[in-house]
């Protein structure tokens, strides 16, 4: 049997995650421990506050064990928050903050200010055809990329928003939010079938 798609549903926009995989005909589920976890073939972590997931997934002793499987190839994708999550480093971090890595990549958190802490754009993604209708909500951008790292989307000023290493994929915006479900297909495929 195929199985579904997790979504870490500890706080954030988990349940548009799932609807969004549902509009593809694809299975997802909330998870909220590493039993539930570990019968998923992925692992989203959804937009919402990462100091917030980040004490969560540590309170309820998710931190090490999500942490261990990403590092050994658990395909995984973020948004947001989720992005914010899966760098190798956090840049204005709050102060106990870590995150789980996966991508090698420094991501800085709030990075439009408060003039423009939110807005939309269309912008190109690797592997699907047209454009793309984001929606940025208080987000991160992708500062340094490593040199495994494969940038998947920017902004027409040239920051990054979007990144992908092996199996883990992450971008600074929401699709989940817009209607947008062309990204998690790609993703699904991946945790189809994983490098
Ligand atoms: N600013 C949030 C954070 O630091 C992310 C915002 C979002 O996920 N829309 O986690």
């Amino acid at each position: 049997m195929v199985k579904p798609i997790g979504v870490l549903a500890l706080q954030g926009d988990f349940r548009e995650h799932i609807a969004t995989f549902s509009s593809i005909g694809v299975e997802a589920v909330k998870v909220r421990s590493i039993e539930e976890i570990d019968a998923t073939s992925g692992l989203v972590i959804p937009g919402g506050e990462s100091s917030v997931i980040h004490r969560l997934a540590s309170v309820y002793g998710l931190f090490d064990p999500i942490r261990e499987r990403i590092a050994a190839g658990f395909p995984t994708f973020g948004t947001c928050a989720g992005l914010i999550m899966l760098a190798s480093e956090i840049l204005d971090k709050t102060d106990d903050q870590q995150p789980f890595g996966g991508l090698d990549v420094s991501v800085r958190r709030n990075a439009f200010g408060n003039q423009l802490d939110s807005f939309e754009t269309d912008l190109t993604f690797t592997g699907v055809d047209g454009t793309v209708h984001a929606a940025f909500i208080r987000a991160p951008i992708v500062e340094r990329i490593g040199k495994d790292v494969e940038i998947t989307a920017k902004l027409d000023d040239g920051r990054v928003v979007g990144v992908r290493q092996g199996n883990a994929m992450g971008i600074s915006f929401h699709p989940e939010v817009t209607g947008e479900n062309r990204i998690h297909a790609l993703f699904a495929k991946i945790a189809e079938a994983p490098n």
